[in-house]
């Protein structure tokens, strides 16, 4: 076994798993020992039974005396068990786990941890985790003469996924990484690396820590490498960049480009008008544009774009606009073909499931990753326009860069991303935002619908679709990515939902039907042949239907608030008054991080938040929006920004090539291939 072994090849693991494995982006044994735990339960604390406190959480060695299954009149199934560690008795109990008695019979030794209660004077433990005697081949992880992998420690906990749970990964990695330990190399050059641990030995503490101190040092170390990398490679693409020369500096037509601005049905925002301003600055250079656009949801992005790429036809170029997504595609093409082609300019549209064009053809390309496809045969290429870039990873970029010769680059990003974080993680990029939205957009009331007003809620919803309004209703997500649990549970809402409104027009989306499928849905909803729109949260992203002004979120607690943001900016996009509900069964603390929704309507406070609630591991954070992978490094730690920065620029203004620096060299090249599309 090596790093690179494929998971599906380690004895126990097999096709089942490893296809659940790979929805975490987990495929070699190197990506499972880089997965790391987002959180530590500390159950370090030892203890024998006649010392213990109710309400101490603590760790125990000692044998199974007594164990049975009774049942509750609903036939529940209730697991009690008495437990002796020498020194005193304790009751276990453990719910709806039948096969306890035959895994566990009287005589068992186990080693249990959990949170000691007060049961009818007797101390007990709810649920408590257990683990054999003696756990073979743990060696390293000791703690106070104890072995234990899963209680007497700082226990790791991992995000789960269905079927695959922090024991699992605790169990394996515990396995799996003595094996490849030696093959982790040290990259970091030794006079950054300064006192900090080596690679081996921070990637084994921060699954396996023996205590707080060294666990953070880990994190240290670890949250150091990931901004660092990502301080490398941004510096050195933005150096390759100003490398290049454009042949010509484009021509600005200004009589031409009013036309074009005046034939818009709307007048331009000062900040759409800024942003445009600055990309023609640009366009103006003998150094190709390589500009990240970014702007809250509704902001106008795409008609700024659209002004660019009419100038990029004034001057005798083609565009390639690149979308996330076929729906964001074909909607993009709807859109440019009413506003370009009145002046001549052909749109045409390019993605796996449609092409239009004749080899060569057409002044403005549409597509998704499509477009990277070596049969799509393009003329003269002068502009590169990215929607929703941070779905794009650095290697599409450079790949359109070579289709391109003399590229002008505009990537544009809904996601709301605090500005000293942008200049981070986008740090080759020069950044535009349009900071204001065009002032007919009505506020969006947003509200935290409790669930014994659900029929109401129901009923209002009813009420404004047969007045004409529209409504989006978004299934709870199971998953990270689009799977078919997702969809299979957005199926049986709808199926609810057809019940509760039998004389609406339903329609169903999700990512799992065929790219036709979710063309025709999706017309239908804009042409409002379709009511309500029961759909996962495949409609984030830049989808634009004016009459739409509901949007019910089931299950909000699921998403980050930047996230849940980005969805209710599916509405309130006309000139109507909209409406969000979110529904949650979310605790209390889950209700106090929603309400923020119903207060504040600024993407970028609300990206902040997430970032202070949830931390930038959060799965749904900006940290994990494709282009990197944060999983330790904390997003709004300025001073580790700025270090690593500052570490990175001193390194490349003495090696620009990192040629004396063989593995970080092989480090970086590895990252940048890891950023592929979804
Ligand atoms: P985003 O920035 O989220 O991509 P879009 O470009 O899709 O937003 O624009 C959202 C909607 O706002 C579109 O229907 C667009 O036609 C409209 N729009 C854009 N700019 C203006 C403006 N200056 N005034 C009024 N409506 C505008
Ligand atoms: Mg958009």
């Amino acid at each position: 076994m090596d790093l690179k072994t494929p998971l599906v090849k380690i004895p126990g693991i097999g096709l089942t798993l490893s296809k659940r494995l790979a929805q975490l982006q987990l495929f070699t044994v190197e990506d499972l020992i880089y997965y790391f735990p987002f959180r530590y339960e500390d159950l370090s604390t030892v203890k024998t039974a006649s010392e213990l406190q109710p309400g101490e959480k603590v760790t125990l060695v000692g044998e199974i005396w007594q164990i049975k299954n009774s049942y509750t009149r609903t036939r529940k199934v209730i697991t009690k068990a008495l437990f002796n560690d020498g020194s005193h008795s304790l009751e276990l109990t453990w719910f709806n786990q039948s096969y306890l008695p035959k895994t566990l019979p009287a005589g068992t030794k186990l080693q249990i941890a959990g949170k000691v209660s007060l049961y009818k004077n007797n101390l007990s433990i709810i649920a408590p985790v257990w683990e054999r005697l003696p756990t073979p081949g743990v060696g390293e992880v000791e703690t106070s003469g104890l072995h234990g992998l899963h209680t007497g420690r700082l226990v790791p906990i991992y995000s789960e996924i269905f079927g695959v749970n922090s024991k699992w990964f605790r169990s394996q990695i515990h396995k799996i990484l003595p094996q490849v330990k030696n093959e982790i190399t040290e990259f970091l050059p030794d006079q950054i690396k300064n006192g900090m641990q080596s690679l081996d030995e921070a990637i084994e503490i921060i699954h396996f820590p023996k205590n707080w101190e060294e666990l953070n040092q880990a994190q240290e170390r670890l949250g150091f490498d990931e901004l660092f990398l990502v301080q490398l490679a941004t510096l050195q693409t933005r150096l390759a960049w100003q490398q290049k020369k454009v042949v010509e500096p484009w021509q600005i037509d200004s009589a031409q480009l009013n036309k074009f601005i005046h034939s818009l049905p709307f007048q331009l925002t000062n900040s759409q008008q800024k942003v445009l301003g600055e990309i023609i600055s640009d366009l103006k250079k003998e150094l190709p544009m390589n500009r990240l656009l970014q702007g809250e949801v509704g902001s106008g992005k795409t008609v700024v774009a659209v002004a660019a790429a009419y100038l990029a036809f004034l001057n005798g170029f083609q565009t390639l606009l690149m979308a996330p997504t076929e729906i964001l595609a074909w909607q993009h093409h709807e859109t440019l073909k009413k506003l370009l082609e009145p002046f001549g300019i052909s749109v045409g549209i390019y993605t796996g499931s449609r092409k239009n064009l004749a080899a060569g053809s057409g002044d403005v390309i549409i597509g998704t990753h499509a477009l990277l496809s070596d049969k799509l045969v393009t003329k003269n290429v002068g502009l590169v326009i990215i929607d929703e870039q941070h779905r794009f990873g650095v290697e599409q970029r450079s790949y359109l860069r070579q289709k391109a010769k003399v590229p002008h680059f505009l990537t544009m990003t809904a996601t709301p991303i605090p500005r000293t974080v942008a200049l981070t993680l986008y740090g080759d990029l020069d950044l535009s935002v349009i900071d204001e939205l065009p002032k007919n957009r009505p506020k969006i009331s947003t509200h935290l619908v409790p669930e014994k007003k659900r029929s109401d809620a129901y009923k209002f919803i009813e009420k404004k679709v047969k007045a004409g309004g529209q409504a989006y209703i978004i299934t709870p997500m199971i998953e990270p990515s689009e799977t078919n649990v997702s969809a299979k549970a957005a199926k049986v809402e709808y199926e609810r939902l057809l019940k509760i409104f039998p004389h609406l027009k339903l329609g169903l989306l999700h990512g799992r039907l065929k790219a036709k499928e979710k063309e025709a849905v999706l017309q239908d909803f804009r042409e409002g042949k379709v009511q309500i729109l029961v759909s996962t949260s495949v409609v984030e992203v830049g989808v634009d239907i004016l009459n739409a002004t509901i949007m019910v979120i089931e299950g909000a607690e699921k998403f980050g608030l930047a996230q849940l943001h980005q969805l209710r900016g599916r509405i309130g996009r006309g000139a109507k008054e909209s409406f969000c509900l979110l529904f949650t069964s979310g605790g209390t603390s889950e209700t106090a991080r929603l309400k923020y929704l119903t207060t504040t309507y600024n993407g970028l406070k609300l990206a902040e938040l997430d970032l202070k609630i949830r931390g930038s591991g959060t799965i749904f954070g900006i940290a994990q929006s494709g282009r990197w992978n944060f999983q330790i490094a904390d997003l709004t730690d300025l001073k580790l920004i700025e270090k690593t920065k500052t570490a990175a620029e001193n390194l490349l203004q003495i090696d620009p090539q990192l040629d004396n620096y063989p593995n970080l060299k092989a480090k970086l090249s590895n990252l940048a291939r890891e950023v592929m599309p979804d």
